[in-house]
C-alpha cells in the first residue's frame, strides 16, 4: 500500500487525496491520472526521460516540481523482458497442427477397420 509522501499515511492506490493531511495525490480528481512529486526540494525534469530527449513541452519544464507524465530515466532505461520470459506455450499448443491430424488418421483408421 502507497504511503502520503508529505505524513507518510498508509494510503489507498486510489486515493485521490490524503486522508490525513489532504495532499492531492491524483490530477484533476481522476484516481486514475497519477500526480507524480519531486522529493525535498529537487526537481522531476532533472531525472525526466522527456527532459533528457527534449520532446517535453510542459511551461513547468524544467523546475517541476510536480507532473502527471514524468517518466524516471532510470525506470525507461530498463530492459524490457522478452514475451517467452513472462508466457511459455505449452507443448501441446505448439504442436496442436500435428496432434490434430494425428487424431484424423486415427479417426480415419478406426472407421475403415470398424
Ligand atoms: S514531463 Fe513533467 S517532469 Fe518530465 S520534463 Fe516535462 S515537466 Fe518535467
Ligand atoms: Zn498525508
Amino acid at each position: 500500500m502507497p504511503s502520503c509522501p508529505r505524513c507518510n499515511q498508509a494510503v489507498l492506490v486510489t486515493a485521490v487525496t490524503c486522508s490525513n493531511c489532504g495532499l492531492e495525490l491524483k490530477a484533476h480528481g481522476h484516481p486514475g491520472i497519477d500526480l507524480h512529486r519531486s522529493q525535498s526540494g529537487s526537481y522531476l525534469c532533472d531525472t525526466c526521460v522527456y527532459h533528457q530527449d527534449d520532446s517535453c513541452t510542459f511551461p513547468q519544464r524544467p523546475q517541476a516540481t510536480t507532473c502527471t507524465l514524468y517518466v524516471d530515466v532510470e525506470t525507461a532505461q530498463q530492459p524490457m523482458r522478452a514475451a517467452s520470459e513472462i508466457y511459455v506455450i505449452p507443448w501441446w499448443r505448439k504442436h496442436s497442427g500435428w496432434l490434430m491430424l494425428a487424431a484424423l488418421i486415427l479417426i480415419s483408421i478406426a472407421l475403415v477397420i470398424i
